[in-house]
């Protein structure tokens, strides 16, 4: 997860200041164009890492996919129309210009630009008592990490050479900053009352994001049911007292 030097070695200014520079990308998934700015530092201007739920499931699934075509990329954003990430592979010339000189800062994308796989992420409330944060994590293989295959969630230890899950045949492992690693997904926060950690291959993250977030949707369905039940309830009462007046009124008379 590359990042340029915070300023210019030309002109020693600040490399994250306007103007930026327009790359343009297509998403791989629905083919749109997207026109993304990117400071001479490498970041995205703009990105804002806070998902919906269903985005995320969005992001998680074109994560599998990278994985699985065995090229993961740089990602610089989600698709607006789609939310699939916004990739360019990593090797592809970049280059960006610095805001305040005639300097010139290109190389390979996984060098130059700020990858933002690990950036967004979900909260999920399911009660008053769980709320959990769902993010992309790497593992890294030199580190003794290991999520598991993202496509059978069979085990994939660390020290296995091979990129290949050994009970699918899928990709398991890819290259990024020359290190072998994959994705997996950490889940932190609250559950049902205690501290809650844990990291998955991406299919378990996914089903636990989509549990979490259906869990979340029928409490929040719950609470309306209580509103409704309780206007029911005002509206039955205001209704008896008009039928006891009326009654009333009527053998008064
Ligand atoms: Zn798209
Ligand atoms: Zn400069
Ligand atoms: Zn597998």
């Amino acid at each position: 997860m590359s990042l340029n030097a915070a300023r210019c070695t030309g002109c020693s200014q600040l490399l994250a200041d306007a103007p930026y520079t327009t790359v343009r990308v297509y998403c791989a998934f629905c083919r749109r164009e997207h026109a993304i700015s990117i400071s001479a530092d490498g970041q995205r201007v703009d990105f804002e890492a806070k998902f919906s739920p269903q985005r995320l499931g969005d992001w998680f699934r074109g994560a599998r996919a990278a994985t699985l075509a065995s090229d993961v990329g740089v990602a610089v954003g989600a698709c607006e129309k789609c939310a699939a990430p916004l990739v360019i592979p990593r090797a592809a010339e970049v280059a960006l210009a610095c805001p305040h000189c005639e300097l010139r800062i290109a190389g390979p994308a996984e060098k130059i630009l700020y990858d933002l796989w690990t950036e967004p992420y979900a909260s999920v409330e399911s009660g008053k008592d769980s709320q959990l944060e769902f993010k992309l994590a790497l593992a890294l293989a030199s580190h003794q990490q290991s999520a598991g295959c993202a496509h059978c969630t069979g085990a994939t230890p660390p020290h296995d050479e091979s990129v290949k899950c050994r009970f699918c045949g899928s990709t398991a492992w890819f290259q990024a900053n020359g290190e072998r690693a994959q994705f997996g997904v950490q889940i932190e926060g609250t559950a049902y009352g205690r501290p809650y950690e844990n990291f998955v291959n991406l299919t378990e993250g996914e089903s636990h994001l989509r549990g979490s977030s259906r869990l979340e949707a029928s409490v929040a369905s719950g609470n309306q049911t209580v509103k409704y039940v309780g206007i029911g309830c005002l509206g039955l009462f205001a209704f008896t007292l008009l039928i006891t007046l009326v009654t009333y009124l009527f053998i008064s008379h």
